[in-house]
């Protein structure tokens, strides 16, 4: 390779962009970003399907964020659109409103509810426990068995091939439970969607001469070739760095099959959630968020699986114990070699794009802060 680089990234998700036009702008330093697949924003990829409809590749992204200075960092390179993110989930024959509301709960339980009467509800079907250990524990001691039963249960179990009684409390704990009449699916200040999409968005962030992408690279094919000045920066799975000697982490992937209907709109709202029916957890029509105009559209299914490309870290205990003894590693080895580890997959969490982003400007700041000692 002829270029000197301060930098190489492996990985042109959010992160390997987010440290590359970091660098490069705060210190007019030279990075090569690698990437194994060809196009770049990893899972956020998004792209034109063959029907003319933008399709979110790896699953829907529902950017969200509390703080306002991501927002216009990232608003740098994207315009927004309001993020209209509306889920409704399919149990006993009918959609209800998800996550769980006064809505929700009365069309449920067939009766109207104030806030105050959901409590009290709640309060004589919930199954109290102050310090619940686990999702399902999280989850009765919310709402009580017969909605876990309905809503939770299932969906999880297909969505992890694992137990709610298997995984840590913040995997069930992400969806809000609530005693209003809110039936968007995050809770955020701010939800947004870059207006041309997540690629572009990425694409104009990394718009630099500074910085090279090269894909279809993986990192063992360049990493006897560029030797950077400055430091590696790896966005991959922690164990596949470290030639998995302490074993596999688990990665949970999905298998999601696209299908064009010549209508302008197929589900009442963006994501229809089937914990009880299906193999596929969820049908997405992005469309309600990307607000494309188009006469047809596109829905993806997704089904779990153990195969395939890394989407999510299993968060249980045991899991957290293995990644630890690889992070000593990941320690040793930034150390010794100003490797540094970054993202959902080198820090095996179970995190949403704007927190990446948050790590990957964390990340190039001790990047430049260690460089500069
Ligand atoms: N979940 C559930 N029922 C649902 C939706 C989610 O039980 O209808 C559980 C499930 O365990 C899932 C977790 O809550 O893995 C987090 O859901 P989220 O929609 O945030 O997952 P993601 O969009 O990250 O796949």
């Amino acid at each position: 390779m002829e270029k000197e680089y301060d930098l190489l990234i492996v990985g042109a998700g959010p992160v390997g962009c987010v440290v590359a036009e970091q660098v490069a702008k705060q210190k007019g330093w030279r990075s090569l970003i690698i990437d194994k697949r060809d196009h770049i924003a990893g899972n956020c990829y998004d792209r034109t399907h063959e029907s003319g409809v933008l399709i979110h590749q790896y699953g829907p992204h529902y950017f969200r964020s509390n703080k306002k200075e991501l927002i216009d960092y990232l608003g740098q390179y994207t315009e927004w659109i309001p993020g209209n993110y509306e889920v409704k989930s399919s149990a006993r024959g009918e959609l209800f409103p998800f996550p769980i509301n006064l809505l929700t709960l009365g069309q449920f339980f067939n009766r109207e509810f104030t806030a105050e009467e959901a409590e009290e509800h709640l309060n004589k079907i919930r199954i109290p426990n102050d310090n619940p250990q686990n999702s399902e524990e999280f989850v009765l001691s919310r709402v009580g068995k017969e909605l876990y039963e309905s809503f939770y249960l299932n969906y999880t179990i297909k969505q992890w091939e694992m137990h709610p009684t298997e995984l840590n409390k913040s995997v069930c704990g992400r969806i809000p439970i609530r005693f209003n009449k809110d039936i968007r699916y995050v809770d955020h200040e701010y939800q947004l969607t870059p207006k041309e999409g997540f690629t572009e968005m990425f694409g104009k962030m990394i718009d630099n001469d500074l910085i090279d992408v090269k894909l279809e690279t993986s990192f063992e094919d360049i990493k006897n070739l560029v030797k950077p000045k400055i430091a590696t920066l790896y966005s991959g799975p922690i164990d596949a760095y470290f030639d998995f000697q302490y074993g596999k982490l688990p990665w949970r992937s999905l298998d999601i099959s696209f299908k064009e209907f010549d209508e302008e709109y197929k589900q009442p709202c963006v994501q229809i959630n089937y914990p009880n029916d299906h193999d596929y957890t969820r049908s997405v029509e992005i469309k309600h968020v990307t607000q494309q105009k188009t006469n047809n559209t596109v829905i993806s299914y997704e089904v779990p699986t153990w195969k395939g490309d890394p989407y999510y870290p299993v968060p249980a205990d045991d899991n957290a114990a293995l990644f630890k003894k690889y992070w000593k590693l990941a320690e040793e080895e930034n150390k010794e070699n100003s490797v540094y580890f970054s993202g959902r997959l080198a820090r095996y969490t179970y995190i949403n794009t704007d927190e990446a982003i948050e790590m990957a400007l964390e990340t190039a700041r001790q990047i430049i802060e260690d460089a500069e000692k």
